[in-house]
């Protein structure tokens, strides 16, 4: 098949993969390389949210790190060494209930025998007035992607986590200041990104505020806070809000087709098996994960070699 101009209303697989993330391309290698007949469907290009990390230095046989760019475009040239095909398609639901498992793509239905989900997560948004309307006008979700924009400029970071940390880390080879706004007094970061953070003279920490409200007319002038403890209000002048207050699954094309956890993260077990038997996740997605590139590609791993031992032990229907 070649990638991306099929049509798939008739095809039947062993295995469907969907997500070209870690998880996703760590099963498509390995199904691939084990002659599976195997399809990973993705809905953007290869990658997943590791294409917006500008440096990756905990991922282990990189002593000197990888940009997250080139890490993804090895694992992805990796899996076309095996022939993984790759079918571009959003996957807009599932049709669990039968033995013959059924993906409904934007022009048709894929059927296969066992499914991995390594359809990752997404940026949560903070729920503020001005987020939604200053997306994309100074609100953003990847600093990689729009920090260069603000050369010389002052920004916001909202967050304590590793990715607030991170990206704020990155955004002062741009920016004049970065004011990283966190809800508490103390990071929630690993200690190696505190000590340069506090390391850093560009980084300013606002300590248990909370944004309430991305001010702007055409761009973002200011960002509004409040602080938990005393209740005062403040502002402060920015030209570029960047959100990082966690992640949201991308689980709803599957309408509670598998068991999910009260944040919508699918549960698994330690086989990477989901609720139905021939459905299983990995990564990201799944519940109680590490949030690791590392475990990403072990929990993909795992997955394809339960789908596997799933599809050697159960007859074709
Ligand atoms: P996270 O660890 O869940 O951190 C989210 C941050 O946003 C927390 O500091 C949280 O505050 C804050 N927050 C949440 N909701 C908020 C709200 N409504 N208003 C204001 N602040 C809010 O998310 P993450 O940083 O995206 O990381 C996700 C996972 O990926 C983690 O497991 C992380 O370790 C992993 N990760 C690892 C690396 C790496 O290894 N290099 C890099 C990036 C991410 P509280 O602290 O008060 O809860």
């Amino acid at each position: 098949m070649t990638p991306g101009n099929n049509d798939p209303s008739t095809e039947f697989h062993d295995l469907i993969i969907i997500g070209a993330g870690p998880a996703g391309l760590a099963a498509g290698i390995y199904a691939a390389r084990d002659q599976q007949d195997v399809v990973l469907v993705e809905k953007l290009s290869p990658g997943g949210q590791v294409l917006n990390t500008d440096w990756v230095e905990n991922y282990p046989g990189f002593p000197d790190g990888i940009s997250g760019f080139e890490l993804m475009d090895a694992m992805r040239r990796q899996a076309d060494r095996f022939g993984l095909q790759i079918l571009s398609r959003e996957v807009q639901g599932v049709d669990f209930s039968g033995e013959v498992k059924a993906l409904t793509l934007p022009d048709g239905k894929m059927t296969a025998r066992s499914v991995i989900i390594a359809t990752g997560a997404q940026p949560r948004k903070v729920g503020i007035e001005g987020e939604e309307l200053l997306t994309g006008k100074g609100v953003s979700y990847c600093g990689t992607c729009d920090g260069p924009f603000y050369r010389d400029a002052e920004v916001g970071v909202i967050g304590g986590g590793d990715t607030a940390i991170e990206e704020a880390l990155f955004l002062t080879r741009f920016a004049s200041r970065v004011h990283v706004v966190h809800r508490r007094d103390q990071l929630r970061a690993t200690k190696i990104l505190q000590d340069r953070a506090f390391a850093n003279e560009k980084i300013a920490f606002v300590w248990d505020t909370v944004p309430t409200r991305i001010i702007g007319e055409a761009t973002v002038e200011e960002l509004a806070l409040q602080n938990v403890k005393t209740g005062l209000e403040s502002a402060i002048k920015v030209e570029g809000v960047f959100v990082f207050v966690g992640t949201r699954p991308i689980t709803e094309f599957l309408a509670g087709s598998v068991d999910l956890d009260d944040q919508k993260f699918i549960k698994v077990d330690r086989r990477q098996q989901t609720s139905v038997p021939g459905v299983f996740a990995a990564g990201d997605v799944t519940s109680e994960t590490a949030r690791q590139i590392a475990v990403a590609v072990g929990e993909g791993v795992t997955a394809v070699l339960s789908a596997e031992d799933y599809l050697s032990e159960s007859i074709p229907g």
